[in-house]
């Protein structure tokens, strides 16, 4: 990188500010940097706004396992499922989907789940020292997180998918029975009798807040905030990189793209083909009920999360694959929201606000993490998918070792920008 020694402090660029640029600013900021973050939407406005709020150590699992692909057709065909395609989006879809069915064989799966693990088992780690300098921790609790279960045939089928490879990837669960569900959740109606218990995950009660408490942090410190989009990124002779906007162009020492979904059309500017799309989903905000849930719970057969947060309650699903632009189709999640009314008491679903995300999703489910070879100074952090709020620190971290020429202390090669 440039002429500056590793270690000494340097002009960098972040692009995007959701939660993994955000962290990624506060952690170049520790260090001494100079740093601008672009956006030309407000820090964590976008798919940092409206996720479930789950730091998900418990998430290795892939999106795609032989058991959910044999389910595909019926998913797609049942109209409040939480799987929806846009058929005229499938030719650009194809090669990503073909590689997703590639990661679906039970090899691929260890060997991503392991690698995935490896991140979530330093997440919180990563993240405390942010919440404690942002002074957040007023957002965050220990809760966990409870999967309940209606049928016994559901259940079991959990079991069979996932819990060999919980255990490869060691992490840590308890199974309940309805007894337990009961003491650890009394508004839930006594109608489900088994559970899988996350015991370390945590949970944040207004995950949008939370990225924004972290920007106004970083500009507290002396960060630089550019309300633009960056239209271009490029080299410049003595291997700095010059970042473009429509209102100007600035030199860098180092550049690091954590623009979420829309991360691949940066790279391809420059030259690399990310493997990235956006696996969109939805939530509907309802009022808080009398008596509340402790913690985010998920409804294994109807697929949803419901999570308590600091204004209302979260209803959280959906995997809709339509690419970035096509304009959000509330019709399945407003269907399978209406099941929820049943399953906590004096909840009443009634809408308050809707919205979509955009999750950066590759193929492997790995993250797209680390700097890319002979583009010294460049740096990706983004490909987090359904896990990527758990991980906007640790992506912080790992990128501000990288740039201080650190040890990350991980093997970033599975998380290579540049293994397509
Ligand atoms: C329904 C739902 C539930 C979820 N639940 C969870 C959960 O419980 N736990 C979890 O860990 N994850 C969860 N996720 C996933 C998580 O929300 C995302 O992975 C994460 O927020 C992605 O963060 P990001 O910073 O990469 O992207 P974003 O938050 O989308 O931020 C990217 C930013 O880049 C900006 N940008 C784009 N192009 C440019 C440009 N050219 N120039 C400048 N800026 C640009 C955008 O404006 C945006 O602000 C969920 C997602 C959804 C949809």
């Amino acid at each position: 990188m440039s002429d500056s020694e590793p270690g000494s402090p340097k002009t960098a660029a972040v692009i995007g500010a959701g939660i993994a640029g955000v962290s990624t600013a506060m952690y170049l900021q520790r260090d001494g940097h100079a740093v601008t973050v672009f956006d030309p939407e407000r820090p964590g406005s976008m798919t940092s706004y409206g996720n479930a709020g789950l730091i998900a150590t418990y998430a290795t699992l892939p999106t795609a396992t032989p058991g959910i692909l044999m389910k595909v057709p019926k998913m797609l065909m049942d109209p409040a499922g939480p799987l929806s395609l846009r058929w005229t989006y499938l030719p650009q879809l194809t090669p990503w989907l073909l590689s997703l069915v590639r990661n679906s064989a039970p090899d691929r799966i260890r060997r991503n789940a392991l690698v995935k693990s490896l991140l979530l088992n330093r997440a919180w780690d990563d993240f405390r020292p942010l919440v404690e300098a942002a002074k957040a921790e007023d957002l965050i609790y220990a809760g966990g997180m409870l999967r309940v279960f209606r049928t016994d045939q559901a259940f079991e089928g959990m079991k069979a998918r996932e819990l060999d490879l919980m255990d490869y990837t060691k992490r840590s669960y308890e199974l309940l029975n309805a007894d337990e569900i009961r003491q650890m959740e009394p508004a839930l109606e006594p109608i489900f009798p088994h559970a899988i218990y996350s015991t370390d995950s945590r949970n944040i009660r207004n995950p949008g807040r939370l990225t924004e408490v972290f920007a106004d942090h970083f500009v507290a410190k002396g960060g630089t905030i550019d309300a633009n989009a960056v239209t271009d990124i490029a080299r410049t002779s003595d291997g700095k990189w010059r970042v473009k906007t429509d209102r100007a162009e600035n030199v860098f020492d180092a550049v690091v793209v954590a623009a979420g979904s829309w991360s691949r059309r940066l790279a391809k500017k420059l030259g690399i083909r990310l493997m990235l799309e956006s696996e969109r989903g939805y939530h509907v905000m309802i009022p808080t009920p009398e008596q509340g849930l402790n913690r985010s719970v998920h409804f294994g057969e109807e697929g949803f999360m419901m999570s308590p947060m600091e204004s209302g309650y979260r209803i959280s699903t959906g995997v809709e694959l339509a690419g970035i632009d096509a304009p959000p189709d509330y019709r399945r999640i407003r269907r399978a929201v209406g099941a929820a009314e049943g399953f906590v008491k004096g909840l009443k679903v009634e809408e308050e606000s809707i919205w979509m995300g955009r999750r950066p999703s590759t193929p492997d489910t790995v993250p797209i993490l680390g700097g890319v070879s002979r583009m010294d100074g460049l740096y990706f952090a983004t490909g987090g998918a359904h896990i990527g709020m758990s991980l906007g620190p640790t992506f912080g971290k790992i990128i501000a070792d990288l740039v201080a020429g650190r040890d990350p202390g991980i093997d970033l090669e599975p998380y290579r920008p540049d293994r397509w």
